[in-house]
């Protein structure tokens, strides 16, 4: 059975570090490309960090009801394709997704066992102060992103988890424990203690 974690923050909180981490340090996970309506930026390459299309194509995804969830946000429109669940299931792993707080409750509802995740910043300042250091991004960029972080943290009672990110090598493990003891939980393991309980001449669910 496919595991999903879906994780959200407010821009410049570290959820690209932390998952990055997660994705390289933890077995048997794959990440979700999302479909974004979004220009690239930067480097980013079409099918790795997103499949970049048109707004027709996607309100054409959207009628033909191929997403999982999805939301505008920023004025673009982002998505989860529902392939992406059953690849990970073909492939047995878990899946992790990187969505906003309104992807993140549509997901919430149509698969309640999902385990989620929300990474904050310990201060508005020191969110500032790493948006600032990333140089990535214009002033005006930046204010419109704390506004817009000011606005998603209020949200933060949809999820199981809230990571404050201030120690980055403390969160990273945090981040790690959660998936390996969510993974453990005995409601997702039967199938796979089954044969260990055989060889005791026990079987489950009595
Ligand atoms: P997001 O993906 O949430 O927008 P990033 O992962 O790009 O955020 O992190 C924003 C900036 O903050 C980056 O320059 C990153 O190296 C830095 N950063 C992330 N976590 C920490 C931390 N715990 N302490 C200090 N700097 C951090
Ligand atoms: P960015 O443009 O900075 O890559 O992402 C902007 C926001 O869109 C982030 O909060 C990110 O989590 C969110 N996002 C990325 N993919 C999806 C998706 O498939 N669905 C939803 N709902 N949000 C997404």
């Amino acid at each position: 059975m496919t595991s999903v974690f879906i994780i959200s923050a407010p821009s410049g909180s570290g959820k690209s570090t932390l998952v990055s981490r997660l994705m390289n340090e933890v077995e048997n996970l794959t990440f979700s490309v999302s479909y974004t309506t979004r220009r690239p930026r930067g480097a980013e390459v079409d099918g790795e960090a997103y499949h970049f299309i048109g707004r027709d194509e996607f309100e054409a995804r959207i009628e033909r009801k191929e997403f999982l969830e999805y939301a505008d946000v920023f004025g673009n429109y982002y998505g989860t394709h529902q392939n992406e669940l059953q690849i990970a299931e073909n492939k047995g792993k878990d899946l992790v997704l990187d969505i906003d707080v309104q992807g993140a409750a549509q997901l919430k509802q149509r698969i309640p066992d999902a385990v989620t995740i929300f990474i904050l910043a310990p201060s508005l300042e020191i969110l500032e102060q790493r948006l600032r250091s990333r140089s990535q991004d214009s002033d005006a960029v930046i204010s419109r992103r704390l506004a817009d972080a000011a606005r998603e943290i209020r949200d933060y009672r949809l999820y199981d988890y809230v990571l404050v990110n201030e120690n980055l090598e403390l969160a990273a493990e945090t981040l790690k424990s959660i998936v390996r003891a969510e993974r453990v939980k005995r409601i997702r393991v039967e199938e796979k203690i089954r044969p260990i309980l055989a060889t005791f001449g026990q079987a489950l669910g009595v």
